[in-house]
């Protein structure tokens, strides 16, 4: 069984405020185990949080060896004050803060940092992303510091100027990755990072109304051709749901995402997301960084 690569303990999949509420202020280990349980009952044995400003992906860790599962978090999403992705991390305003939430998460016991470079899609109109995204400058300087401080980096990214910063700048995984160019899928498939695409969160929102539908297949659509592209230059490719999102349902999304994930890739799905998956796992702990450039170094030197 294949574990899932972004998840957000958090959240439910049906509303994400009212998931957050129920937290707030004091974690809910009922609700935390009961989702455990559910993934252990499934044979589900790892699982990388996207993270949470409530203590919940931290508890969460705490809680999963007694469910004999393998849980990587980042603590809390770091967001730029103004852009998305406040509703569920921390903001900075300033790259001293930046590099002050980094330290945190490393005395938290932090796995890898989590960054929020772009916004989401706009469900209703095809190619816009929400949000401004970050400049190419600032991500860089956020991924420098947080390899300077052996972490690797996990980027929420749509759009394809942003995306391709981020590879630049040598990004360890992109997360949804939405409205990627040609130049941006052969930067990514040659960059050595992990696309986690999200198919499900795009891919079950398909007819139940509350987006049009023309627009979600022709993101979903998009998507596929890219990942199949992706793959055929080599390029690493894993299943993380993002459950908690809406109409991602926690432990069934492992289902819906291989099933999404099976239409860019057909026959070759279980050897292509095997292998990202265990590039996500020797990756995305502490050392994992080290690991990798160590690797990189001495497969340069052959
Ligand atoms: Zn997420």
């Amino acid at each position: 069984m294949f574990g899932d690569c972004h998840i957000h303990m958090v959240l439910d999949g049906v509303y994400y405020r009212d998931a957050i509420n129920a937290h707030r202020g004091h974690v809910r280990d009922d609700l935390i185990r009961a989702t455990l349980t559910d993934y252990a009952r499934a044979g589900i044995r790892y699982l990388r949080d996207g993270g949470d400003a409530f203590g919940v992906c931290q508890r969460a860790r705490a809680l999963a060896p007694e469910y004999g599962i393998e849980y990587r978090i980042p603590c809390f999403p770091i967001c730029l004050k103004g852009r998305y992705g406040s509703f569920i991390g921390r903001t900075f305003e300033t790259m001293a803060d930046y590099r002050a939430l980094v330290a945190e998460v490393d005395s938290a016991g932090g796995d890898f940092i989590k960054i929020m470079i772009s916004g989401l899609m706009d469900f209703d109109r095809y190619g816009v992303v929400t949000s401004t995204p970050l400049s190419a400058r600032q991500i860089r300087e956020m991924i420098d510091i947080a390899h300077g401080e052996g972490f690797s980096v996990m980027a929420h990214a749509n759009g394809a100027e942003t995306i391709q910063a981020a590879l630049e700048a040598g990004v360890d995984s992109v997360e949804h990755g939405a409205y990627m160019n040609a130049d941006t899928v052969r930067a990514m498939a040659q960059s050595g990072a992990v696309w986690v695409p999200t198919l499900s969160t795009v891919g079950n929102l398909i007819g139940n109304g509350r987006y049009p539908d023309a627009v979600l297949r022709r993101i979903l659509d998009g998507q596929l051709r890219n990942i199949a592209e992706c793959a055929r230059q080599g390029g690493a490719i894993a299943l993380g749901s993002d459950a908690g999102a809406y109409c991602v349902f926690h432990t069934r999304a492992v289902e819906d995402e291989y099933a999404w994930l099976e239409r860019a890739l057909g026959a070759g799905t279980e050897v292509v997301i095997t292998a990202g998956e265990a590039e996500i796992r020797r990756r995305f702990r502490r050392g994992g960084l080290a690991s990798f450039t160590k690797g990189r170094e001495t497969h340069d030197a052959d």
